[in-house]
């Protein structure tokens, strides 16, 4: 029997297979059922994204009889075909690119000449990460028993979902117990500036650009528009962030760190419009004009690039879903809402992910996958929102749990701060990775930790421990005395929590 390896976050990687074939394993290939059926099912999840698929292989695991719809030609959505994966396979490279070809490597002893850069290639590589990940899905569906059906799911009736083909013909129904609605978001258009997916991008396209632009404008600095910013920076673009707010990295994020995070970008050669709304682009030819205006002052001024990237959010996706026929209306925001089971105002439909209130994340998307259908099978429904980590993979990474000190401010909480930077840590400086640093925050009276929020090399996986002491209510006393693994970055961690309950750090 071949070993099969579950990523909790991203999908399946079945290493066994994979290393031998890496194609692209579509749905069509991974669905054998005779179309303009009827079917009977327990369960239908509309979507196949880390929300649905992960809901969907939960249910077939507790019993229930399956069917999963999928509109796209592969599985995983947003997040394995045109988001977590690709950027991220697409950061990871450009970082070893950037070190290669700056004075990072020849700092270290390493000489490589005549470092060039293989886009192509590059490109190729991500593509073999999605590929191998979206059809570890197919191969997972079919080891849980989770049948596919191929097309547009619509919700005809509060027990019946009609699958719709390319040509909006009726090709399948399926008579079910329970719906569960999974379809994710879409990219937020920007009004009055239209989108090629050439030279005006939404993440979609900036994720396969044919060639490096020399100039790059992002219209918004939050998480997707610095990653991709940073990829395209350090392949070469000259990278501009113009921000209506006046700081980066978008909501949640920690004010100090924030600010340490600017700070460190622009070291790297990305600047920064703070402040400035764009008012307009005009696409001439292969260069894209961009106006833009000062909040504070109104004071004009005119941009150039030529490639711009606009990444000012996603909306939820519910098109054409039989929402409105079957008297479910959406909120102010286009977001299904679902009670705290994740039903929505029918009993028998349920809605997780993108489409509903919370975090645009797929781990959160695939928390709520996993205890909606376990509610559905009888079982408890919990989730602690606060509990959801927030990471940006840029390098240095940052990464956030639970509350800034801003949100404790406005809710009137009395904390104590304990820092640590990676400069004192004795990994980071092995490794000459020393940007950045660990901030904890604990409740001044029960010394609970609050929040963590760290800027620094592997802050992405070290966010982890902080969420499991947050989850089980440990104390910042309780994280210093864990017994830390040396030399290691997650060290910082620990000492950043004796900072906040004892005072001070051992190492700083
Ligand atoms: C560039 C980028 C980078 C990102 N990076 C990260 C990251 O690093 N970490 C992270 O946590 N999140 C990241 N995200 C966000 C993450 O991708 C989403 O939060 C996540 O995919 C949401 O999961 P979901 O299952 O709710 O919906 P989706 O992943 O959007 O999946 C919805 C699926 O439903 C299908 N569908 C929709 N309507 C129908 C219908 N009527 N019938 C049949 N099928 C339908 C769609 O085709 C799609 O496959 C990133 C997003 C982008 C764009």
């Amino acid at each position: 029997m071949q070993a099969t390896f579950v990523n909790k976050l991203y999908g399946v990687t079945q290493l066994p297979i994979l290393s031998r074939q890496v194609l692209p394993l579509r749905i069509s290939a991974a669905v054998s059922q005779k179309r303009n059926a009827s079917h009977e099912a327990d369960i239908v999840v509309v979507g196949s994204g880390p929300g649905g698929y992960v809901a969907a292989i939960k249910a077939a695991q507790l019993g229930m009889n399956t069917i999963c719809v999928e509109k796209n030609l592969t599985f995983g959505g947003t997040c394995l075909n045109v988001g977590c994966i690709p950027s991220k396979a697409l950061l990871n490279n450009s970082h070893y690119y950037h070190m290669a070809k700056s004075k990072d490597f020849a700092n270290r002893g390493i000489q490589v000449e005549n470092v060039t850069l293989d886009l192509p290639q590059l490109m190729k590589s991500k593509e073999k990460a999605v590929t191998a990940l979206t059809g570890g899905i197919a191969q997972l569906f079919k080891n849980n028993k989770v049948k596919p059906l191929k097309g547009h799911g619509k919700i005809t009736g509060p027990n019946e979902v009609s699958v719709l083909g390319e040509d909006g013909n009726v090709v399948d129904t399926v008579r079910t117990k329970n719906i569960l609605i999974a379809t994710g978001s879409e990219v937020t258009p920007f009004p009055g500036i239209e989108i090629d997916e050439e030279v005006i991008v939404s993440s979609t396209g900036a994720l396969k650009l044919a060639k490096v632009p020399e100039k790059m404008i992002l219209i918004g600095a939050g998480v997707i528009g610095l990653e991709l910013g940073s990829v395209w920076s350090r392949l070469g673009a000259e990278v501009t962030a113009v921000e209506f707010l006046t700081a980066i990295g978008g909501v949640g994020i920690d004010g100090e760190i924030s600010k340490a995070f600017q700070r460190v970008l622009t070291k790297q050669g990305i600047k920064f419009k703070l402040g400035t709304k764009v008012t307009g682009a005009t696409r001439q030819g292969d260069k894209v004009s961009v106006t833009v205006e000062s909040v504070k002052d109104a004071k004009k001024e005119e941009l150039e690039c030529d490639t711009l990237l606009v990444c000012v959010g996603r909306r939820p996706f519910t098109s054409n879903l039989g929402l409105e026929e079957q008297g479910i209306e959406r909120d102010g925001k286009g977001r299904i809402p679902v009670n705290s089971r994740f039903q929505t105002v029918i009993p028998s439909i349920f809605a997780i992910g993108d489409c509903i209130h919370g975090p645009m994340l797929a781990h959160k998307a695939e928390d709520e996958g996993i205890v909606c259908v376990e509610g559905i099978a009888g079982g408890p429904v919990h989730i602690d929102y606060n509990c959801v980590p927030s990471v940006i993979y840029t390098h240095p990474e940052v990464a956030w749990v639970g509350k800034s000190e801003e949100d404790l401010k406005t809710e009137g909480v009395e904390y104590t701060i304990g820092k640590f930077p990676f400069a004192a840590n004795s990994r980071a400086k092995t490794n000459d990775d020393t940007d950045g640093l660990v901030k904890v925050l604990g409740d001044k009276h029960t010394d609970r930790l609050l929040g963590a929020h760290i800027i620094g090399p592997g802050a992405g996986e070290m966010i982890n421990e902080a969420t499991l002491a947050l989850e089980y209510g440990a104390s910042c006393e309780d994280i210093a005395r864990v017994c830390h693994a040396h030399p290691t970055c997650s060290e910082a961690f620990r000492e950043a929590n004796l900072a906040a309950f004892s005072g001070k750090a051992i190492n700083f």
